[in-house]
């Protein structure tokens, strides 16, 4: 089952993301004779085999379920879980400064989970590759698997490694690096040597904590990295809202009734008192908008939840450049 092509029906063995709810969404290969028992009721395999990707199924009880074909976004959301994971706000961001594209060949550490290895493999096919490095043992032969039984095999080699201590053994071959290890700066020198020597290339390192950048900067630096940027990615949830149109001259008479209203308070509070009644009297006429005069706009809240890490960003520039003599 391919995570990387589309495929139009069902069959036995298939990988399939049963949405049962917003919240709630699962991964399961399709097997004959078996069903999926939830709280909403019996789903038999039998009777997905042959329906559509993202068909909606009912059960005897009248509830349902669809059957969605399984993406490298839906992945990271149902994968099983070996290690903390990258979510797709990150992933899209990180990818989108690397310069991903099809035909990068570039490497990450750890693998840990594959999240953000099936969304890497998906943006560099069909010619790119991604070199990624796992130093624990059980975990690189579960994502080998995984890589394998999800059709990314031909676009990700799996090394099981330790790049902190043996780095990557590759040179002159990756345009883009990410790290997410607890010690990216002891693998910076190896980063250097594994970036295709005559090019431009980027390197981006994921780290929780702030002392982590500092080191990292520090490593960047000392290996004549430039352009060294760093981000702290954060959720910021819109809520869509329809508010009233208001033209020039329902301002002004809402002002003018504001400020009427702010120099004769008993007048103010008998007018509350008649509104908590359900009474109008002509001033609340004259400032009351026609409520079919609405727009929908988006707000944002001022809090900002959702740090998972900083991103630290550095340019390596090729060889030629760094040991150019300084110009006259
Ligand atoms: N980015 C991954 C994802 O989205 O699923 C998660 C990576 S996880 C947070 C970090 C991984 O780095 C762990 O699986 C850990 O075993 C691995 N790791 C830590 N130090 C390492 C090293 N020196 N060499 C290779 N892998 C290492």
């Amino acid at each position: 089952m391919s995570l990387h092509k589309y495929k139009r029906y069902i069959d036995e063995g298939d990988l399939v993301a049963v949405y049962l709810g917003r919240d709630s969404i699962k991964p399961m290969i399709v097997t004959k004779d078996e069903s999926h028992v939830n709280k909403f009721g019996t789903f038999p395999h039998n009777d997905w085999i042959g329906k559509e990707y993202g068909s909606k199924v009912v059960s005897s009880r009248g509830t349902f379920i669809y059957l969605l074909h399984p993406t490298p976004e839906l992945w990271t959301l149902i994968l099983p879980h070996r290690t903390q994971i990258l979510y797709i706000a990150d992933i899209s961001f990180i990818s989108a400064y690397l310069d991903l594209k099809p035909g990068t060949r570039m490497i990450e550490s750890g693998t840990g989970s594959g999240s953000f290895s099936h969304s890497i493999a998906r943006t560099i096919a069909p010619t790119g590759h991604l070199f990624s490095f796992e130093f624990h043992e059980r975990r690189a032969e579960i994502a080998r698997q995984e890589f394998k039984d999800h059709g990314l095999d031909h676009l990700i080699t799996l090394n099981h490694r330790d790049v902190c201590r043996d780095g990557f053994d590759l040179s002159d071959t990756v345009n883009a690096v990410f790290l997410d290890l607890p010690a990216p700066w002891e693998a910076v020198a190896s980063a250097k040597k594994a970036f295709k020597q005559h090019r431009t290339g980027k390197i981006c390192t994921f780290s929780p904590c702030m002392e982590q950048v500092m080191r990292t900067v520090t490593a960047l630096n000392e290996h004549q990295f430039v352009d060294i940027t760093m981000f702290e990615c954060l959720i910021r949830n819109y809520e869509v809202q329809p508010i009233k149109k208001l033209t020039v001259q329902d301002a002004i008479n809402s002002i003018r009734s504001m400020d009427a209203k702010r120099r004769d308070p008993q007048a103010n509070a008998e007018a509350k008192a008649k509104r908590r009644r359900n009474e109008f009297d002509e001033t609340d006429k004259e400032t009351d908008v026609d409520d079919t005069a609405e727009m929908i706009v988006s707000r944002t809240r001022t809090e900002m939840k959702g740090h998972t890490s900083y991103l630290t960003f550095a340019t390596f520039l090729p060889v030629e450049a760094v040991q150019a003599p300084a110009s006259e």
